[in-house]
């Protein structure tokens, strides 16, 4: 149970930590004693408000003194969420040949061959968001510190909603695709009585009168709804988590992954907005989230006490 090093002792990883500390304190950080924040503080000085050493604030903030349960649940929600977000990406990619492929196989029906990558997709977005959902845990021990509940509740919140949200789409992208079949067998019938009433076809407006009567609205209007409100929450979801990330990278006192956290929250945030047209944002957000996961992953294999594989 207790694999993670303790505050003091000679040799392991706690060393190496304290041979890591920085010569002062660059991140927001409460005294453990009194809650002053120490930011920029030399770490060797005390605390200015009650003397407190400021060693001991940084030892008690760090990852390294962290409940190993916590820690444990962490690096298993971080690897989950980083290799759904690959998951993710790859499919996107796999869409894009699949939707180009079917062009030149007739005999595939594109409707199965749909209905299987939209399974797909959302059964991976659960099992993400259950990774984002692991990695949220909150640290069940009075620590010197307010945890930062905030950005970690409402990962948790968006999390469910893309979840349900998930769930919708697919059922909708059901329904639109068999209404879509529909309206094929429905055009080509159309067409075969335009060609035997007249050599031209009929006019072009009557097709398109007929197009518009037979289109399953109702799922499609479902589809688009259940997509944007899809890509808001998720966007949501990784901006909260990576805000939470970013903190929980400070404590782990590896400043290249707070700078990547802070680039993957801005990220996400445009990808909500503006680049979601573009669908390249979100490709980018889903691989720097994954890269961000992997890395907290690693670095967090040595509290846990995992030797083996990834
Ligand atoms: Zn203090």
């Amino acid at each position: 149970m207790s694999d993670a090093p303790q505050s003091a002792g000679t040799g392991g990883p706690a060393e190496g930590a304290r041979q890591a500390m920085p010569e002062h304190v660059r991140y927001d950080m409460p005294c453990v004693q009194c809650g002053y924040n120490v930011r920029s503080m030399p770490v060797a000085g005390k605390c200015p408000e009650c003397a407190t050493s400021i060693a001991k604030s940084v030892e008690g903030f760090s990852m390294q003194t962290a409940p190993p349960a916590f820690v444990r649940a962490l690096r298993r929600g971080m690897l989950v969420t980083g290799w759904g977000a690959i998951a993710l990406a790859a499919c996107t990619i796999a869409s894009v040949f699949v939707g180009a492929l079917l062009g030149f196989m007739p005999r595939i029906n594109p409707l199965a061959v749909t209905v299987a990558l939209s399974g797909v997709v959302t059964m991976i977005t659960i099992v993400m968001m259950a990774g984002v959902w692991k990695l949220t845990t909150p640290e069940r021990v009075d620590r010197p510190f307010a945890p930062l509940h905030t950005p970690r509740l409402l990962a948790r919140g968006a999390a469910v909603v893309v979840v349900l949200l998930a769930l919708w789409a697919m059922v909708a992208q059901l329904f639109v695709q068999q209404g879509m079949q529909n309206v094929a067998t429905v055009m080509r019938a159309f067409r075969g009585q335009a060609t035997q009433a007249q050599a031209g076809g009929g006019p072009p407006w009557q097709a398109i009168n007929m197009l518009l009567q037979n289109l399953p609205w109702a799922s499609i209007v479902q589809l688009v709804v259940s997509t944007v409100l899809l890509t808001i929450a998720w966007c949501i979801a990784v901006c909260a988590c990576m805000v939470y990330c970013r903190w929980l990278g400070r404590r782990m006192r590896d400043a290249k992954l707070v700078k990547l956290c802070s680039v993957v929250v801005w990220l996400s945030v445009g990808a909500s907005g503006l680049f979601g047209c573009i669908g390249i944002a979100p490709f980018l957000l889903q691989i720097l989230l994954a890269v961000v996961c992997w890395r907290f992953a690693r670095a967090l294999r040595p509290l846990v006490g995992v030797h083996a594989g990834a």
